[in-house]
């Protein structure tokens, strides 16, 4: 059985179902595959019609979808109403990419003809963590279906909810079984990757290494985006309050659970200015229910998250560092904890080098711009990295050295539009990245054909 509750009021079941067995999944991938031939006969202009009306499903029902976001998941509303307008964005977008080239000819060596062209790889495994409920199995499931696959989606357990209410609004535009949601944990997970002809990943790191490697195992094409211990270099000529807010809000919004948010804050130069600005807004973000709508630090997911924040936080000072602020609960009930700043630790301490998935961030001071991305780069993510300066040099340089996927400039490092390749380098990302035109390279084969005049 698997069970969903909320975090903010974990006596609140928000999910109760069987957690799908291997021979469940095995026989849901045999309805996908029997119904995928239809959805290729559907043809371009039949499947950019099903995604349309996916798109508007999800659209008439954001006031409820954004409700159960924040029911399940704990996502402040005014994030959750976010969330399903990109959903509803992402699935527009793929219900077009039906009518995209699916090839290009050559010149051939000879006389004949010489081409590229596309096909679905067949049945895509989709398995997701709970953190972006609807976005990230939506930024996965489109381009998988506009592109012809059939789908079988693996979400997280604390997700489960969110998932099974999105597939009751893609289903009904879909052929008969091409979309299923197979609730469950690790073991469910496992059989989706014994059946799928590909698989899209999005987790831990430990996770998706795992995966990778099963997938390798059984000669299947495998992407996966992990985890991030994303840097913000705050130079001595940045704006002190813009980027301090900025900041805060990158580490706390969501409480911090977001692959992107900023986990470690590297300031160049004379620190102490900035500092203070940053606690204060740090101590500044709204902590509360995630169903107000000015809160924008909810609940962490479960008892296990927060003791892991708590734990983080309670090293720092044998690791001679110190809190600035936070490192406490916040709250009678629920899974709630301060939004945290700590400061002083050396590069080898756990909150400097590896990921707490929680509102805590670590501060440290450098002398050069240099310094800033030998530091930076110091660990095995590279998923995101923000610069905060006006000084264009520096910019180029940044750009050029930083480990890290996406680079942000007076941006914070989270928040990255859709449209674009989304992941990162070294062991935050495998393979090709998501979202945008890329996902073609994940969903489909590459054929080369060469007709040569008989
Ligand atoms: P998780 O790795 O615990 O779980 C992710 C999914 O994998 C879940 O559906 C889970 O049930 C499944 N799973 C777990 N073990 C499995 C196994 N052995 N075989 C097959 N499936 C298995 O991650 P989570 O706690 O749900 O999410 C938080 C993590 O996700 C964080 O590390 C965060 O950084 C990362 N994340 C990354 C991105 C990105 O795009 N890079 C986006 C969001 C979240």
């Amino acid at each position: 059985m698997i069970t969903s509750t909320s975090p903010q009021r974990p006596d609140d079941i928000v999910a109760r179902v069987r957690a799908s067995t291997p021979e469940d999944v095995h026989e849901a991938a045999q309805a996908a595959r029997k119904a995928q031939p239809e959805w290729i006969d559907a043809g371009a202009a039949g499947r950019a019609k099903a995604l349309g009306q996916a798109a508007d499903a999800v659209q008439e029902a954001a006031t409820e979808l954004a409700a159960l976001a924040v029911r399940e998941v704990g996502k402040p509303l005014a994030e959750a109403r976010g969330e399903i307008a990109r959903s509803v964005a992402i699935l527009r977008y793929y219900a077009q990419q039906p009518f995209d080239p699916v090839g290009a000819t050559h010149n051939p060596s000879g006389a004949g003809l010489l081409f590229t062209t596309r096909r679905p790889r067949g049945l895509a495994g989709l398995i997701t963590p709970w953190n972006f409920p609807f976005a990230i199995p939506l930024w996965k499931a489109a381009p998988a279906l506009a592109y012809g696959n059939a789908v079988l989606l693996k979400p997280a357990e604390p997700a489960t909810a969110c998932a099974l209410r999105l597939s009751e609004l893609l289903t009904p535009h879909l052929p008969a079984g091409l979309f299923t949601v197979v609730a469950g944990g690790a073991d469910t997970g496992r059989a989706v990757l014994e059946e799928a002809d590909v698989v899209s990943f999005t987790g831990s790191t430990g996770v998706g290494r795992a995966i990778v490697a099963a997938a390798a195992q059984r000669g299947i094409a495998v992407q996966a985006e992990m985890g991030g211990q994303n840097p913000a270099i705050v130079l001595p000529d940045a704006d002190v309050e813009a980027t301090a807010g900025s900041i805060a809000a990158a580490i706390a919004g969501y409480a911090g659970q977001k692959c992107t948010a900023t986990k470690r804050v590297i300031v160049v130069g004379d620190a102490a200015g900035f500092v203070e600005a940053l606690v204060e807004a740090v101590r500044n973000v709204v902590v509360g229910d995630p169903a107000r709508e000015d809160v924008t630090v909810g609940p962490v997911i479960d008892a296990a998250a927060r003791d892991r924040v708590l734990a983080a936080a309670a090293s720092v000072e044998a690791g001679g560092g110190r809190v600035l602020t936070g490192g406490t609960e916040a709250g009678d009930t629920g899974w709630f904890v301060a939004p945290t700043l700590v400061d002083g630790l050396g590069a080898d301490h756990l909150l400097e080098c590896d990921e707490v998935f929680g509102p805590i961030c670590s501060i440290s001071r450098v002398a050069t711009l240099n310094q800033a991305i030998s530091r930076a780069n110091a660990v095995q993510h590279g998923l995101v990295a923000s610069l905060h300066t006006r000084d264009l040099a520096g910019v180029l340089d940044a750009a050029n050295r930083l480990d890290a996927g996406m680079i942000k400039v007076n941006a914070p490092t989270t928040g990255v539009d859709f449209y674009l390749p989304f992941g990162g380098v070294k062991a935050s990302s495998y393979g090709t990245k998501e979202q945008g035109k890329v996902a073609v390279d994940i969903f489909t084969s590459s054929h080369t054909v060469t007709i040569e005049a008989g």
